[in-house]
């Protein structure tokens, strides 16, 4: 099969995936306009009022509601594990450790350009922390700490560098290199570090 041929291949089933979602996209789009962007008026009737200089008043009362669904499934995101044998239900007082860890990850995903985070570990009870091999006094173990990815912003020491630079508040931010973990530890400290080859943890960035 010629590179031309494959690439042929390649564009008809694209089109035809595409072709299949565009329904689907199109009402997420309408979704996206009434619920977050708040535009609730028909597109007729608010021309009509326009032209008559009156105003379209939006008393948008729908991301409030759409902010504890959403948060309600980042706490699943932070408390989920591959481990499925280990029960990780966080106990009360972690989940409002988890709260507060989730809310301000919604920060970090603004500082992100809003885009997909990608959670890897969260919470983990003290026998999974065991079993991932986490360190004993492990910022995981109290719902303060995430791993995470943001693969649309890029690697990394990208995602460490936009955080760093960000007004957040936050504990400890290491690039593990092919992770970032963020702790949110009162402490506060603002540590920022890198896992260096053989494992040891240096203070900074790599360039
Ligand atoms: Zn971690």
């Amino acid at each position: 099969m010629s590179d031309d041929d494959i690439l042929e291949e390649a564009r008809e089933a694209f089109q035809l995936a595409a072709d299949a979602e565009a329904e689907n996209r199109r009402e997420a789009q309408d979704d996206l306009r009434f619920a977050r962007l708040g535009e609730q008026w028909p597109e007729r009737v608010r021309r009509e009022r326009d032209l008559e200089g009156r105003p379209c008043l939006t008393i948008n009362r729908l991301p409030a509601f759409i902010r504890q669904v959403v948060n309600d499934a980042r706490l699943e995101e932070l408390t989920a594990t591959q481990h499925r044998e280990i029960d990780n239900r966080p106990p009360p007082e972690v989940v409002a450790t988890l709260r507060t860890t989730a809310a301000r990850m919604e920060e970090v995903r603004r500082i992100l350009g809003d885009r997909v985070i990608s959670v890897s570990s969260g919470y983990r009870c003290p026998e999974l922390n065991r079993a991932v091999g986490g360190a004993r006094t492990s910022a995981h173990l109290t719902g303060h700490a995430v791993d995470f990815n943001c693969y649309g912003f890029g690697a990394p020491v990208d995602v460490c560098r936009a955080v760093a630079g960000s007004s957040l508040a936050f504990d400890q931010l290491i690039e593990e290199g092919s992770w970032v973990h963020l702790s949110f530890d009162p402490r506060l400290r603002r540590q920022v570090m890198t896992k260096a080859p053989g494992g040891r943890y240096e203070l900074g960035l790599r360039l």
